[in-house]
C-alpha cells in the first residue's frame, strides 16, 4: 500500500515534452532522430556511435547495482531514474540508459521496470508493452534460425547436423511453463523431423545479447553469423552462418540496434535499449546507448541487474571489456526490507509477499544483515571502483532503520546517502546525487577479475572465489570435458558468465548475508559464440519462468471511463 497514487495514475497524469525537444536539449541532432510517435524516439547509430567518441569529452559513468535483493526487487530501477532526477535537480546534465522490461514480469508477479512513484520513465504503458517493437524483432531474428535449423533437416541435412545436440531453442516475450519443453515436427513426413527442444523467454535469447554487447550495426552482424546452434555428428560446431541465416537476422534487427529515447517525470533524457536475463545472460542495457549517453552527456547512468555478484560483476568483467567503457563510480542499491531479510530471521518464498513482521521497527535487525551490504561494498571495490551507498527510502521504514544502514556504510568507509526519489521525485534525491558527483571525481581505474589469456576453468574459479567469496569450484566432469572442447575450438578467451541465483551471493538461494566455506557447483557450460562468452551454469536456472497463481494479468484492464489500470 502505498500513500500517494499508483504508479500508473502518476505515469498517466505526467506531462511529457516532445521528444523531439528532449533530443535537442541533449544535443542529438535531428536527422539522428526517428520519432515514434509523439513521445518515443529511436536514436540512429552513425559512424561517430564509437567508444573512442563516448570517451572524448571525459562524462562520468556510473553504474547502478544493488545487495542481493528479495524476490521483490530493491529499487535499482527506482533509484536509477531517481538519482537521473536528483542530477538534473542539482543542475547536472545527466542521461539513463535502461533495460526495456520484458513482458514477463508485467504480467507475473514483479511488475514492470519502469521506476516507480514520482521517478518513473514515460510513457510507461509504452515502456512496458511493446514500446517500438525491439523485443518482436529479436524474437523473430532468433526464431527464424530456429526455423532455418528445422528446414534444413527436413530438407536431408546436408551439414549433417546432430539432432541431439541442438542448443538453439525457440524464444517467446511471455512467461509460459508448458512451453519449457516440446517436441516439433510431429505428424506426417511432410511436418518436418521429429525432435525434443523447447522456448524461453526472450530476454534469455542470445540474440537479445548481440544487440546488448554489439558496438555498431556492422559487429551485430558478425557476432550473429558466429552464433553456434549446436554440433554435427563429428561433434564440430555449426554456425549461423553455416545455415545461411545471419544476413536475414541482421535484416530483421536493422532497427532493434538503435536505442530508444523516452524522459524521466521530470523530463530528463532516458535511452532504453536491449534487456538480457540476469541469471543466464549478462543484465545489461546496450553498448551502444551508453556510447550515445556518454557522448551527449556529463553524467550516463546505467542500471546492472540483481545483486553487484551478478549484474555488476557482468557489467565489468563482460560489457566493459568488449565496450572499451570503464566507469567512474557505482550506486550500491540497498533497502531496510534487503538487509532484514539477509538477516536470516524471517523466511520469504519467492512469488509470495514479504513476511507481514518485517515491517515493524527494528534497527537490530538491520544490522543483524549488515555482512550483505559489508560484502557488496567490497565486491564493488573489488573492480576498481567505489561505491555509493544509496538507502532507498520506502514508506515503511522508520529512521532508526536508516541510521543503521548509514553506521554499516560508514563503518566500511563508503559514502553514503538516503533518497526519496519515488516519494518525492527528484527533490528528494540531491543528498544521493551530491554523494555521486564527489564520488566521480574520486580515482577510479577498472580491474577485471581475470585475464583474455587465463583458462576458461580459472576464470570461473577466480569470479567463484575472488568476487562471490567460494573456497573454491567443483567442475562435473562433463563440463570440465566440454571446457577443454572450447578451448580447442578457440574460444579458450571470451569472458565468463556465472548463472546462479540472484537470492544470495553463493549458488544456494537459501544461504543469507555473505556466506562462506561452500564451494561453487559447475553443473555443465555452454557456448554462446555469438553474444562472446562461455557460461557455467550452477543450480537450476529457468530459461522459461511460469505466471504464479494469482498473476498481475489478472488484476488488470480497462476501466468504466476507458482508462488502463492495474499495471505497475
Ligand atoms: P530493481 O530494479 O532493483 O529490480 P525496481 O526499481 O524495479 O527494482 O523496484 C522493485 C519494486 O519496488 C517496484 O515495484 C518498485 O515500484 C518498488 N519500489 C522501489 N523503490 C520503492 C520505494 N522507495 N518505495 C516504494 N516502492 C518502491
Ligand atoms: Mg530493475
Amino acid at each position: 500500500s502505498k500513500p500517494f497514487p499508483s504508479d500508473l495514475e502518476i505515469a498517466q497524469k505526467a506531462e511529457m515534452d516532445p521528444i523531439v525537444e528532449i533530443a535537442e536539449k541533449t544535443g542529438i541532432s535531428e536527422d539522428r532522430l526517428e520519432p515514434y510517435g509523439k513521445y518515443v524516439a529511436k536514436v540512429l547509430l552513425d559512424e561517430t556511435t564509437n567508444a573512442e567518441n563516448a570517451k572524448k569529452k571525459g562524462a562520468k559513468y556510473i553504474v547502478v547495482t544493488a545487495v542481493t535483493p528479495t524476490p521483490l526487487g530493491e529499487g535499482k530501477t527506482a533509484t536509477s531514474v531517481s538519482l537521473a532526477q536528483g542530477m538534473h535537480k542539482i543542475g547536472k546534465n545527466a542521461t539513463l540508459t535502461l533495460r526495456e522490461p520484458a513482458l514477463g514480469p508485467v504480467f507475473g508477479v514483479k511488475g514492470g521496470a519502469a521506476g516507480g512513484g514520482y521517478s518513473q520513465i514515460v510513457p510507461m504503458e509504452k515502456l512496458n508493452l511493446h514500446l517500438t517493437g525491439d523485443f518482436h524483432a529479436i524474437t523473430s531474428a532468433h526464431n527464424l534460425l530456429a526455423a532455418l535449423i528445422d528446414n534444413h533437416l527436413h530438407h536431408g541435412n546436408e551439414l549433417n547436423i546432430d539432432t541431439r545436440n541442438i542448443s538453439w531453442r525457440r524464444v517467446m516475450d511471455m512467461n509460459d511453463r508448458s512451453l519449457r519443453n516440446i517436441i516439433v515436427g510431429l505428424g506426417e513426413r511432410m511436418d518436418g523431423v521429429p525432435r525434443e527442444t523447447g522456448f524461453d523467454i526472450t530476454p534469455a535469447s542470445e540474440v537479445m545479447v548481440i544487440v546488448s554487447l554489439s558496438s555498431s550495426f556492422e559487429d551485430l552482424r558478425n557476432r550473429l553469423a558466429r552464433i553456434v546452434i549446436g554440433y554435427n555428428m563429428n561433434g564440430d560446431p555449426v554456425t549461423a552462418k553455416d545455415l545461411g541465416a545471419d544476413g536475414a537476422m541482421a535484416i530483421l534487427l536493422q532497427d532493434a540496434i538503435n536505442p530508444n529515447l523516452l524522459q524521466t517525470l521530470e523530463h530528463t533524457p532516458a535511452l532504453i535499449h536491449a534487456g538480457p536475463f540476469g541469471n543466464i545472460a549478462t543484465g545489461n542495457s546496450s553498448v551502444v546507448a551508453d556510447y550515445v549517453g556518454l557522448e551527449h552527456s556529463d553524467y550516463v547512468i546505467t542500471e546492472a541487474g540483481f545483486g553487484a555478484d551478478m549484474g555488476a560483476e557482468r557489467f565489468f568483467n563482460v560489457k566493459c571489456r568488449k565496450s572499451g567503457l570503464k566507469p567512474n563510480a557505482a550506486v550500491l542499491v540497498v533497502t531496510v526490507r534487503a538487509l532484514k531479510s539477509h538477516s536470516g530471521l524471517y523466511k520469504i518464498t519467492p512469488g509470495k509477499p514479504l513476511p507481514e513482521d518485517m515491517l515493524k521497527e527494528s534497527p537490530s535487525d538491520v544490522k543483524a544483515g549488515a555482512a550483505n551490504l559489508q560484502k557488496h561494498i567490497e565486491i564493488v571495490r573489488s573492480f576498481g571502483v567505489q561505491p555509493v551507498v544509496a538507502i532507498n527510502a520506502f514508506p515503511t521504514d522508520f529512521d532508526s532503520e536508516h541510521d543503521a544502514i548509514r553506521e554499516i556504510a560508514e563503518e566500511a568507509g563508503a559514502r553514503v546517502a538516503i533518497h526519496r526519489g519515488v516519494a518525492e521525485g527528484g527533490a528528494g534525491v540531491t543528498e544521493l546525487a551530491e554523494a555521486v558527483v564527489e564520488a566521480c571525481d574520486d580515482k577510479s581505474d577498472l580491474v577485471y577479475t581475470y585475464e583474455d589469456s587465463d583458462s576458461l576453468e580459472t576464470k570461473i574459479e577466480k569470479v567463484a572465489t575472488k568476487v562471490y567469496g567460494a573456497d573454491g569450484i567443483e567442475v562435473a566432469p562433463a563440463a570440465k570435458k566440454q571446457l577443454k572442447r572450447f578451448e580447442e575450438l578457440g574460444f579458450g578467451d571470451l569472458p565468463v558468465v556465472i548463472a546462479k541465483t540472484h537470492l544470495s551471493i553463493s549458488s544456494d538461494p537459501s544461504l543469507k548475508g555473505a556466506p562462506t566455506g561452500w564451494t561453487l557447483p559447475v553443473r555443465e557450460v555452454r557456448l554462446a559464440a555469438g553474444a562472446g562468452y562461455v557460461y557455467a551454469i550452477c543450480g537450476t536456472m529457468r530459461t522459461m519462468p511460469g505466471l504464479a497463481k494469482t498473476p498481475a494479468a489478472g488484476q488488470m484492464g480497462f476501466d468504466e471511463n476507458g482508462n488502463m489500470y492495474g499495471l505497475s
